[in-house]
This record gives C-alpha cells, sequence and structure tokens, in this order.
C-alpha cells in the first residue's frame, strides 16, 4: 500500500533523514520508534508531504506520490494527526472535526464519519460544542485523530499520539488505535512509548540519527535484548515486565 525506496529528506544544508526504506501493506499496524531528534516526525511528515523528498521515492496504492503537493494527500486517502494535535483551540470540537472532511468523496459522508468517531470516542458526545482548547489533552488526543478519520482515510499516519498523556488515557488512546486498524484503516504510528506501540503494530522500525538500523515483526524486536536494554531500560528476560496497566473508560477521560 505504501512503499518508500531510498528516501532522504535535508533541512537547507542539513541532512535528517538518509536513505529509508520502508513499507505499510494494506490493513497492517506499523510502528516507527526511535530516541529524539532521530528523525521519526521528519519521516512521517514526509510521507504527508510536508517535506520535500531529496531523493528517493514513495509510492501509495502504487502511484508515485514523491512529489504530489501536500493539499492532494487527503484526497488520495492519506490523513495525518501531527505531533501536539494541532488543533484550531479557538473553534468547537464539531468544527475541528468537520474540517477533516471538507473535500471529495469524505465531504458526502460527513455523517456517517462523525457517528463513527462519536462511537469511537463517546467522550467526545457531550463536548462537541465547546472549545477545542477547553478539553483535556486525551479528549484534545480524540478530536485530533477524528479529524484524521473524518477524511475516510485508507492510510492514518499518527504522530505520538501519546505525548503529554497519563499512562492510563495512553492505554485507552492506544486500545482506539488497535480498533481503527481492526476496522480496516491502515496505521504508521510513530511513537516514543516503545513498548505500547511494538505490543500494538505488527511490524517495527527502529530509527536512529536518520537511518533505519533494525525493522522486523514487532514482537520479536521487543524480545531482542538490544532493543530492550535501548528503548525499554530493562535487563530481564522478555515476559518479565510489569504488568499492564488498568484501562481507564474513554468516557472518563
Ligand atoms: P522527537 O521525538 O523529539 O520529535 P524525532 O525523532 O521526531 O524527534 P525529528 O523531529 O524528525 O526527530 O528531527 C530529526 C532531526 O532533524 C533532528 O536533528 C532535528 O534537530 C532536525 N530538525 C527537525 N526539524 C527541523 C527544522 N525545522 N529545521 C532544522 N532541523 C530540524
Amino acid at each position: 500500500m505504501l512503499e518508500a525506496r531510498g528516501v532522504s529528506v535535508s533541512y537547507g544544508a542539513a541532512p535528517a533523514l538518509w536513505d529509508i526504506d520502508l513499507e505499510v501493506s494494506t490493513g497492517e499496524l506499523v510502528c516507527v520508534v526511535g530516541p529524539n531528534g532521530a528523525g521519526k516526525t521528519t519521516l512521517i511528515n514526509a510521507i504527508a508531504g510536508l517535506h520535500r523528498v531529496r531523493s528517493g521515492s514513495i509510492r501509495y496504492q502504487g502511484e508515485d506520490i514523491t512529489h504530489l503537493p501536500p493539499h492532494r494527500f487527503c484526497d488520495k486517502g492519506i490523513a495525518l494527526v501531527p505531533e501536539g494535535r494541532r488543533l484550531f483551540t479557538q473553534m468547537s470540537v464539531l468544527d475541528n472535526l468537520e474540517l477533516g472532511s471538507y473535500i471529495g468523496r469524505a465531504k458526502k459522508l460527513r455523517r456517517q464519519s462523525l457517528e463513527h468517531v462519536l462511537t469511537l470516542f463517546p467522550a467526545l458526545n457531550a463536548k462537541l460544542h465547546h472549545l477545542a482548547g477547553s478539553l483535556s489533552g486525551g479528549q484534545q488526543q480524540m478530536v485530533a485523530i477524528g479529524r484524521g478519520l473524518m477524511a475516510r482515510p485508507g492510510l492514518l499516519l499518527l504522530d505520538e499520539p501519546s505525548l503529554g498523556l497519563s499512562p492510563l488515557v495512553v492505554h485507552t488512546m492506544f486500545e482506539a488505535i488497535r480498533q481503527i486498524n481492526q476496522e480496516g484503516t491502515s496505521i504508521l504510528l510513530v511513537e516514543q512509548n516503545v513498548s505500547m506501540a511494538m505490543a500494538l503494530a505488527e511490524r517495527a522500525y527502529v530509527v536512529e540519527e536518520g537511518r533505519i538500523v533494525t525493522h522486523g515483526a514487532a514482537s520479536e524486536l521487543l524480545r531482542s535484548p538490544a532493543i530492550r536494554r535501548a528503548y525499554l531500560g530493562l535487563d530481564d528476560e522478555p515476559g518479565t515486565s510489569p504488568a499492564a496497566p488498568i484501562v481507564t473508560p474513554a468516557s472518563e477521560i
């Protein structure tokens, strides 16, 4: 479905990504993990058309989208939920959601899409006419993901959806991401929360200093001693990590 080959990106003269090969197949949930400043946001933004690709190519459903203007991505079926949510805080939740469905097919399906988002995130029902900026961090992240879903994407690009959220809220957010994927949307997830991202994803790419240093089945990478030491701070054997947190119902966030 998505295929990046040999992608390099620079900020001016400063290279940020080198020779990235990455794939997401139809229906897959794939994560990209790595330390601060590794290039994860640059990578997901390049896939969303927000950075000029210096060399290499990006194809989506067989079509070369490497140099497609950013505003065309939505219509192609690719939606980005950016790091930091980027909501219009002085607009209502409903207006923010509807902004996700302004063009093409998504506009015709707006009512069904809104129902779907409110089923996924019932806490937003009572907040539709509140200013987005008045919501809790978890609720704002729901609006950001909801706005992405309003575009009816085939591929959802999620940049750090756990950023700034408490562990219990993160767990609930990840359950929603799992559900979105199970309903048929392919997902590329960028995360610093390595253990949760890898527990959710089928495959993972590890980025360091602008390069993919390893990739493979997330369950296997999670068992790798190098990954456990570098990213999870664990020297123990797999399977001895602390138990998963208790889930907070989405309605209570
Ligand atoms: P984080 O988890 O902190 O967001 P990241 O893995 O997403 O990190 P990026 O934000 O993609 O990393 O940054 C990759 C590299 O590019 C870093 O060295 C960063 O300093 C640099 N960089 C990011 N944005 C810019 C910019 N607008 N101009 C110049 N350099 C930038």
